[in-house]
Parts: C-alpha cells; structure tokens; sequence
C-alpha cells in the first residue's frame, strides 16, 4: 500500500466517512493545503500523546483532575451522569448546572456487545458512592439505548441507597443531547423527575 492510500485508509477510521468523503479529504489537503496537512498532523499528535482521562469523572483531560474536578466551588452532592465529553459540553454550555459530572464511555448496547463493563458502569457507582453524593441526575439520551442505560444505572443506584433522577421529557425522544438546543436541555434539568 502506498502513502495515499494509507492515508485514505487512516481517514475512514473516523466516524460517518466512507472511501469517497476519505479520497476527497486527502486530495484536498494534498493539493490544496499542505500546510493545513502538517498542522492536522502535529494537532493529532500531540492530541494522542496527551490527552486522557480525568481520574476522576473520566472525561478528556491533559492533567490527572479535569478543570471541573478541581473546581471546589461546585456542588458535591450533585453528580450528572453523561454519555460523552461532547454531552458534557453541552450542560456546560447552558450555565444552569453546578455539580460535577461522570463521563460513561457511550451507552449500553447489547447487540454490539457494548455492556455496563465496556461504558464504565462500576468506576461510576464507586464515584457515586463517595458519601458526599445525594443526587445522581441521569443525562443519558432520549434514544431507546439512553433510556435502557438510565434504567439499568437507575437500579443499581437504588440498590445502593442512592437517589437518582432523570432529565424531563422536554428533550426530543430519540436525541443526543449534544444536538439539542441550550434552553431545552436547561427546563429538561429543572424539571427532572425521579427515575
Ligand atoms: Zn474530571
């Protein structure tokens, strides 16, 4: 196999490209942007080098605590449960919520084999049980794997002695959060519900 078409092979690993978007992206920075080529090059790099997990809620950071782990001004008795760093983002980015978060690794999926061990089901219920937690707020999707992996993680929270609530249905059925818009997300965390 040759450069370029190791190239294009190395493209397809991303996610929603095929061999056409693939060939059409390594034309266009090989012809067109060399630079742009050498910047995407060092970017991926240095990204792969450094970036890891926050030991704590397990989303992308370069140090062992993300910058909301070591934000000591939050509220410790709330933990939301996410899907994503992008999830994650996008509470943020309505500035309606103060606690802290765990990041799952996606969501439940039998049929793929994705299961509570593949989603890091058990570094959650230890986080939760830290004795400062008193809410754990499900912010898992609106699609039929989001709503099975708040079950799931909702019983075991239970089993443990924890309370648990979930987003209100204000959010489309079948969303990923990160696509939903910020107002929503924030009635959605208002009016969450016990789960
Ligand atoms: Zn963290």
């Amino acid at each position: 196999m040759n450069a370029l078409d190791h190239l294009i092979e190395a493209l397809r690993r991303l996610p929603g490209v095929g061999q056409k978007s693939a060939q059409r992206m390594a034309y266009h920075l090989l012809q067109h942007d060399r630079a742009g080529a050498d910047a995407l090059a060092r970017a991926l790099q240095e990204a792969a080098r450094h970036v890891r997990h926050c030991e704590r809620c397990h989303t992308f950071s370069e140090t062992a605590l993300c910058k909301i782990c070591q934000d000591t001004k939050r509220d410790a008795r709330l933990l939301c449960v996410v899907e994503s760093p992008a999830d994650q983002a996008a509470m943020e980015r309505t500035a309606s919520y103060h606690g802290y978060y765990f990041v799952l690794q996606g969501r439940l999926s039998p049929l793929d084999g994705i299961s509570t061990r593949e989603i890091g089901v058990a570094p959650l219920l230890e986080r939760a049980t830290d004795g400062q937690v008193e809410e754990v707020i499900l912010a898992t999707s609106f699609t039929a794997e989001g709503e099975a992996t708040a079950h799931v993680l909702a019983e075991a929270l239970k089993a443990r002695g924890l309370r648990s609530t979930r987003l209100a249905r204000g959010v489309p059925v079948g969303s990923e959060l990160e696509y939903v818009d910020l107002g929503t997300i924030a009635h959605a965390l208002v009016d969450r519900r016990p789960s």
